[in-house]
């Protein structure tokens, strides 16, 4: 067993062995620009890529033509939002999005707002999903994008995403998901479910860091994405620059390996998850699962330990890697803006851990993680004196004081 235990697969994985095996020549003596298009070099760079784009797209369901390759989904999402906003300004300033977004989303839309565009948050309910009725709500005849996540970075919950595509077609809309916990983790069909823009990640699949694509469903009719840098005029111009090509043939193996191990992983993950789950449920009192019951991603749980206070918790086990919200917000002091908008408290945001499995998870990683919880939680909790949830007591003086700065 690997000590610290590494679960904190939402914030990023380890690169799968494979995909090292199949970037590593791709650096050495395949090192050609993909753009060359004069010489041996260039080809084999661009073969390269040319299969990477087949595998990449075979994973969402799009065509090899469909994908763009950028520098994660940061990128992604930015291109997307911008790119569109920007191209589709005379059809309207409307953007409908959720509070429970990514801040790859959240401060785009916060942008795209300084720059006149108005943005609609629609709410999500206890387990942080979105009605889809609520956008059908916040639609007008000025409305040009809806974005809503495929998949929730901390709590799981998987979105209705065909369903929105479906409202969003149905009213000439376009749809953006940001799936970058999605993709891989679970069956994903962009054309079936009526998603015009996809954004996703390969380091959050067992990839390299610093790629990921946007897929933009083809035309008729074409979706008009304003670039957000000028240049080579790569990726049919909507992202100049020369291509990573080692990172794209490593995204493209991920995609491949993930395409194919998909219900098999998802169910031994599943099945570690929900044994992490009653192991800290039946041993300690009052831990909630935060997030959806069922439409869930298969390896992830977002628990809340009453009274025990999570960061506590993370320094007195050391020798397991987790994380407390997002890893991309966790440096500043303000509790995860999703656990807020599912209701919980300051107070319970702060006592809520995330766990992140993955691939290379085991068995004897739960059982120990189960057990060091329990341990640390119970220590923790009993100098607190809080066991039954913080709602009451010392601590609702607190949750009142900072309810006034949730958005
Ligand atoms: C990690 C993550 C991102 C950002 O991806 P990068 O490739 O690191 O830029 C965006 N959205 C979600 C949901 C994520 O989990």
């Amino acid at each position: 067993m690997n000590i610290p235990v590494y679960l904190d697969n939402q914030a990023t994985t380890r690169v799968d062995g494979r995909v090292i095996e199949a970037m590593i020549p791709l650096m050495d003596e395949v090192y050609g620009n993909a753009s060359s298009t004069q010489h041996e070099f260039g080809w084999r760079a661009e073969a390269a890529v040319a299969q990477a784009r087949r595998r990449v797209a075979g994973l969402i369901g799009a065509l090899p033509e469909e994908i763009v390759f950028t520098g994660g989904a940061t990128e992604s999402v930015n291109i997307a939002l911008k790119g569109v906003a920007r191209g589709h300004r005379a059809g309207g300033r409307r953007i409908i999005t959720a509070g429970t977004e990514h801040h790859a989303v959240l401060d785009t839309c916060r942008r795209l707002e300084r720059e006149g565009f108005e943005v609609i948050r629609v709410p999500v309910d206890r387990y942080g999903m979105v009605d889809p009725e609520d956008v059908r709500r916040a639609m007008t005849p000025g409305t040009i994008l809806v974005s809503i996540m495929a998949a929730n970075n901390e709590i799981g919950t998987l979105a209705p995403v065909e369903a929105l595509g479906a409202l969003c077609r149905e009213h000439g809309v376009l749809f953006h998901t940001d799936a970058t916990q999605a993709a891989g983790k679970v069956p994903i069909d962009m054309h079936a479910m009526h998603i015009d823009l996809l954004s996703f990640s390969a380091h959050k699949m067992y990839g390299p860091k610093g790629v990921g694509a946007l897929a933009i469903r083809g035309g008729p009719p074409a979706i008009r994405v304003i670039p957000l840098f000028d240049g080579g005029g790569h990726e049919r111009g909507i992202r100049s620059g020369t291509l990573n090509v080692p990172g794209i043939a490593g995204f493209g193996v991920a995609a491949e390996i993930a395409a194919d191990v998909m219900s098999e992983e998802s169910s031994r993950l599943s099945g570690l998850r929900d044994r992490l789950v009653e192991g800290v449920s039946e041993a300690l009192e009052g831990v909630r699962v935060n997030g959806h019951p069922t439409l869930r991603l298969p390896h992830n749980a977002n628990l809340l330990f009453p009274g025990a206070n999570a960061d506590a918790v993370m320094m007195a086990m050391k020798d397991i890697a987790l994380s407390a919200g997002s890893a991309c917000s966790s440096a500043s002091p303000e509790p995860s803006h999703v656990l807020r908008a599912i209701g919980l408290t300051r107070e319970e945001t702060l006592c809520s851990l995330r766990f992140g499995l993955g691939r290379f998870t085991t068995e004897e990683e739960i059982a120990y993680t189960i057990g060091r919880v329990n341990e640390t939680v119970r220590t923790i909790a009993s100098k607190t004196g809080t066991k039954s949830g913080p709602k009451s007591g010392p601590n609702a003086e607190m949750s009142r004081t900072n309810a006034q700065s949730v958005h």
